[in-house]
């Protein structure tokens, strides 16, 4: 029996992704619930991988989907190496399916949109203060907890560097393009690519877009500061910030700590009568 065989209990398959498969598991000695994401990492740099994922264990934030532990093992035929990665479960809610169900019924609450922007980048914050970029961040990439107020968990950061090789067909896909920097089709760039990331998910949250192919046009009118007239009027702020998010300069996106101050700003601002409206590009 392998580690995986013996310490746990499959409870089901939850899906697949661009790195690996993920199961819902119960370790036996307490019962309790994990999910364990199963990467076949056969003839690549095994000791690396497992080194660099194992540096994700630090890593504790309420924000950020907990990794809790990490090995490598052979498959029952001894060929393949598999590298497990035991992470918290969280729920099967991801912001993707709340951006789908709010655009179908459009009703999206302000507050729970500043609330969740305000979650995702203070996780951005702390792992970038851990000097680890996520690359990877997207709707499908971010939890939503049933918890009262709907806490954010950011899995998968980190993930896409250790994965590099794997992640070309990954990088290709069609809808996850959207939230890849200009210039992370070249080696050199920064925790900036997740700032832009962010910039595209805060356009998506405040406007309601039909699934589908013209939201590529939409985010380059954002970054022309074309907005939706409604954006502009009731949220020119964040247009603003968007539109920084989103510049093809990575040194003129925000980095995630300011941006955090300035969202704690507006929530205490907006509570005051009579502020005035500041305008948007
Ligand atoms: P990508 O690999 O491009 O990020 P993905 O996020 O859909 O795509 P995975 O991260 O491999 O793929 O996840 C596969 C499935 O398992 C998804 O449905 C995801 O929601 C689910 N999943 C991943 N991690 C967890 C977790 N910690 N708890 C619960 N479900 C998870
Ligand atoms: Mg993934
Ligand atoms: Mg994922």
């Amino acid at each position: 029996l392998t580690r995986y065989e013996m310490e746990f209990r499959e409870i089901e398959r939850l899906g697949e992704g661009g790195f690996g498969v993920v199961y819902k598991v119960q370790r036996e000695k307490d019962k309790l619930l994990f999910a364990v994401k199963q990467i076949n990492i056969t003839g690549k740099d095994e000791e690396r991988m497992l080194r660099e994922v194992k540096a994700l264990e630090s890593l504790d934030h309420s924000g950020i989907v907990r990794y809790f532990d990490a090995w490598k093992e052979k498959d029952s035929y001894g060929k393949g190496s598999f590298l497990y990665i035991q992470l918290e479960l969280c729920q099967a809610k991801t912001l993707k399916h709340w951006l789908d169900d709010t655009n179908r019924n459009k009703n999206r609450p302000s507050n729970e949109i500043v609330e969740k922007i305000e979650q995702i980048t203070s996780a951005l914050a702390y792992i970038h203060g851990k000097k680890i970029t996520h690359r990877d961040l997207k709707p499908e990439n971010i939890f939503l907890s049933a918890e009262q107020g709907n806490p954010v968990k950011v899995g998968d950061f980190g993930l896409a560097k250790i994965m590099e090789r794997d992640s070309e067909s990954h990088t290709a896909e069609a809808g996850t393009r959207a939230y890849f920097a200009p210039e992370q089709s070249t080696t050199h760039y920064t925790n900036k690519v997740d700032i832009y990331a962010l910039g595209v998910i805060v356009y998506e949250m405040f406007n309601f877009i039909p699934p589908g192919s013209t939201r590529k046009y939409l985010i380059n009118d954002a970054k022309e500061c074309k907005f939706p007239e409604k954006m502009k009027l009731e949220h020119a702020q964040w247009c603003k910030a968007v539109r920084q998010m989103l510049s093809e300069d990575p040194d003129k996106r925000p980095t995630a700590r300011a941006l955090l101050g300035k969202v704690k700003l507006w929530e205490k601002l907006s509570t005051d009568i009579d502020e005035p409206r500041p305008s948007c590009c």
